[in-house]
């Protein structure tokens, strides 16, 4: 594909990605209906040792890559490319050179450390979960979920009520090679939510599964005064993750993630040039 003329409208990816409604959706460009190599059929004839055989295209390979990203889920809001974020401070060009490479280094077959990003409102966190997934999605095939921890615990709800319990509920997310949880934190969250988590974090963390996360609270570990809470409606005030989501949860997050703070005077992205995260 290398000398091939790139094509005007996708630039050469083979593939468009547009939003509808409140999701990105890809679809496949009008250039592989005029594949220079297989001219359309979908096959192409190769020599390999002195034997003739006839393979799928690589044109095609595409299909499956756009069912990945669009059964991902991916918020129609937020950008998609590592080179559109860019970093106003050295925790925000850690965070995307952590993402960028969590993406590009991704082996399916090898366990994968995933990334926690924290920081204020609008800084563009939504934006590295989703370039990362969808990198590994279009370019690499993998299966992957993005869910908003909010949407989360109401299909866990749903779930309850209908009598299945809570992973079944949720299997997508159990399964997806990469799920990213956006919003971590936020809400009410009861004790049976925490815990329906808590188990749904733990089955990614058995198998292997990479999982990443971003949340507006803080992963600043060790002030004292933030410690020792007994009183739920502290716990609920608190603007620390560790007390949003409990000692089991945020330990296991040490565990599975690389662990990245934007400072509390990043800018928001949105405020300052709308349009750009
Ligand atoms: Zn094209
Ligand atoms: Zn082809």
């Amino acid at each position: 594909m290398a000398n091939e003329s790139k094509c005007p409208e996708c630039g050469g990816a083979r593939y468009l990605v547009e939003r509808k409604g409140e999701k990105r959706i890809a679809r496949a460009c009008r250039c592989n209906d005029a594949c220079d190599s297989c001219g359309g059929s979908g096959r192409i004839h190769i020599e390999k040792d002195g034997y003739g055989f006839v393979q799928t295209c690589p044109c095609r390979a595409i299909a499956q890559r756009l069912t990945r990203f669009n059964q991902a889920g991916l918020p129609a809001r937020c950008g998609l490319s590592f080179d559109e974020f860019l970093p106003q401070n050295s925790a925000q060009e850690e965070a995307r050179a952590v993402a960028y490479t969590t993406a590009k280094r991704y082996r399916p077959e090898e366990p994968t450390k995933g990334f926690v990003v924290a920081g204020p409102v609008g800084t563009g966190k939504t934006h590295l979960l989703c370039a990362t997934l969808g990198y590994l999605t279009l370019e690499l095939g993998v299966s992957a979920r993005y869910v908003e921890v909010s949407f989360l615990f109401s299909e866990i709800r749903k779930g309850f009520s209908e009598n299945r319990s809570g992973l079944d509920a949720i299997q997508p997310l159990v399964d997806a090679d990469v799920l990213a949880i956006d919003e971590l934190g936020k809400g009410r969250q009861s004790p049976f939510e925490l815990d329906t988590l808590d188990e749904l974090i733990a089955r990614r963390y058995n198998t292997n599964r990479t999982t990443l996360f971003a949340t507006n609270f803080g992963l600043q570990p060790e002030d004292p005064r933030a410690r020792g809470y007994h009183d739920p409606a502290a716990k609920l005030a608190s603007n620390l993750l560790r007390d949003r989501v409990g000692e089991r949860i945020y330990s296991r997050l040490h565990e599975m993630c690389h662990l990245l703070q934007f400072p509390q005077e990043t800018q928001d992205f949105r405020k300052k040039d709308r349009g750009t995260r």
